[in-house]
């Protein structure tokens, strides 16, 4: 079940604030507060979806396309495209996910080495 308490669902109710960096109909966007890269942004959709399992399964395609062209264009507009970044999606406790509101990390500015440690 989907914890409308959670750390995003009240970023998303402007409960808490955050670093925003990008909105639309589909997405919110905004700095992670403890960036793990030069450039660690968080996208997060607007609907309540616990992580990409429950999105890819249950949100409207319309809203799918809209989130993912929202990724991309947050990547465009932080000035990553260039010098290339990562993204990720953490599901469930081996992902290690922490906050349970999906949500995808862009992560660039600097070579981000491996994939996986
Ligand atoms: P996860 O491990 O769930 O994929 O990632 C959750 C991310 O949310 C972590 O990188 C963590 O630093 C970030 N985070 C947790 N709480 C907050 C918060 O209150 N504000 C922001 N901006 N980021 C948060």
């Amino acid at each position: 079940m989907y914890d409308p308490q959670n750390i995003f669902a009240k970023i998303l109710r402007e409960e808490i604030p955050c670093k925003k960096v990008y909105e639309d109909q589909f997405s919110l966007a905004f700095h992670d507060i403890h960036p793990q890269a030069p450039v660690h942004v968080l996208v997060i959709p607007k609907g309540d979806y616990m992580s990409l399992d429950d999105f890819s399964a249950f949100a409207p395609p319309a809203d799918v396309a809209g989130f993912f062209k929202a990724v991309g264009t947050v990547a465009r507009e932080l000035g990553l495209v260039e010098g290339g970044y990562r993204i990720l999606a953490n599901h469930g406790v081996n992902g290690g996910q922490e906050v349970p509101h999906f949500h995808i990390h862009i992560l660039g500015g600097k070579s981000l080495g491996r994939m996986v440690a």
